[in-house]
């Protein structure tokens, strides 16, 4: 059995790994490190929580000690990274708690991983040889782009909100480590996610939420912010791609070609409800408002993946109307409860 430390397991992402990876992979025990803030919930692991090879662990990724503990304890021998603190919105509000843990955290947990693995700089402990970190990063460190274009792996990093600020550095930190130390990590960088499991605080599961509730569906500014919107377990898919076949110190770009605003999102979901649920009189459209926009709002991400297309082989699967479909069933399905 082959221990991997998963952290941010109990957020939305994280989850949707936890159980890609054991459903996958019948030699990997998988243990969770998550410090259940605001954004985690247990009963997005409830599928996984009786399976013997499924461990949690309660617990701050800044916290050095517990993180060289688990280490230690359960002999590490790959991570996947994805605790964070993720809301753009949180980070305007307070951008405090996205330094410390995006940075902070990421740093302790490279840090502990290097001291686990390697005696020193390009020098691998012996039986180590395999063990990698892989570091889930985010689209919008690379800032905004305007009506055409596409973010590569080498588009200059142009971080606006301090929550893309956040994430540019914590992957610069990985970036350093494998740059000074030989430390053997990937990088991903994603477009937006969405499927089941998602924090009610995000578009999609507010859209359903408001609707649901017969309230106003809150949409920025002039609804036009353009997102490439992939469905959660293709992102799954890519990691574990990336993790298992990509080369070491190398970035990959995660996106699908699937560039919608959010008034379409918006509209798709009223619709969707609209047979799903419908409303004794009329449709769920007509409850979409418009608010004052989100300070300094990115107004288009867009991803050229050709480098893991081309190089992993790897391709997403799901269908963007059939993920949708499945997707708000499973939100009025949470909300009915
Ligand atoms: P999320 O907010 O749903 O979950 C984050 C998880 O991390 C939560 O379970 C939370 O409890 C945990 N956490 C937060 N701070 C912690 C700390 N200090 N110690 C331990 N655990 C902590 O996030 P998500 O949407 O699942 O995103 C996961 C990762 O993927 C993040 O790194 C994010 O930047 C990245 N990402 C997300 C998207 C997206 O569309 N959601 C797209 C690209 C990349």
């Amino acid at each position: 059995m082959i221990n991997l430390l998963v952290t941010g397991g109990a957020g939305f992402i994280g989850s949707n790994l936890v159980e890609y990876l054991l459903e996958n992979y019948d030699d990997y025990k998988v243990i969770v490190l998550d410090d259940l803030t605001y954004a985690g919930d247990m009963n997005n692991l409830k599928s996984v929580t009786d399976n013997s090879r499924f461990k949690f662990i309660k617990g701050n990724i800044c916290n050095a000690g517990l993180v060289e503990h688990i280490f230690t304890e359960y002999d590490i021998r790959g991570v996947f990274h994805l605790a964070a603190e993720t809301h753009v919105d949180n980070s305007i509000e307070g951008p405090r708690q996205f330094m410390e843990t995006n940075l902070m955290g990421t740093f302790t947990l490279v840090s502990e991983a290097y001291r686990h693995w390697m005696n020193g700089p390009n020098e691998v402990k012996l039986g180590y040889e395999k063990c990698r970190f892989h570091h889930t990063s985010t689209d919008e460190v690379y800032g905004t782009l305007g009506e055409t274009g596409l973010f590569s792996e080498t588009t200059a990093y142009a971080p606006n909100p301090p929550y893309a600020a956040s994430k540019a550095g914590s992957d610069f930190i990985v970036r350093s480590y494998n740059r000074t130390f030989g430390f053997n990590a990937t990088i991903t960088n994603c477009s937006n996610n969405y499927g089941p499991h998602q924090h009610d605080e995000k578009l999609i599961p507010t859209v359903i939420r408001k609707a649901l509730a017969g309230e106003n569906i809150p949409i920025f500014g002039d609804g036009k912010n353009i997102r490439d919107w992939l469905y959660v377990k293709d992102h799954c898919n890519a990691l574990a791609t990336v993790f298992h076949e990509g080369r070491a110190g190398e970035t990959y770009n995660i996106g699908c070609d699937n560039e919608l605003d959010n008034n379409y999102i918006a509209d798709k979901l009223c619709r969707l409800l609209d047979e799903i649920k419908p409303k004794e009189q009329g449709s769920y459209v007509e409850q979409i408002s418009y608010v004052k926009d989100r300070a300094g709002h990115d107004r288009r991400y867009a991803i050229d993946a050709t480098k893991i297309i081309t190089e992993l082989n790897w391709k997403f699967t799901k269908n963007f109307e059939e993920g949708l479909k499945e997707t708000v069933q499973w939100y009025v399905d949470k909300y009915a409860e």
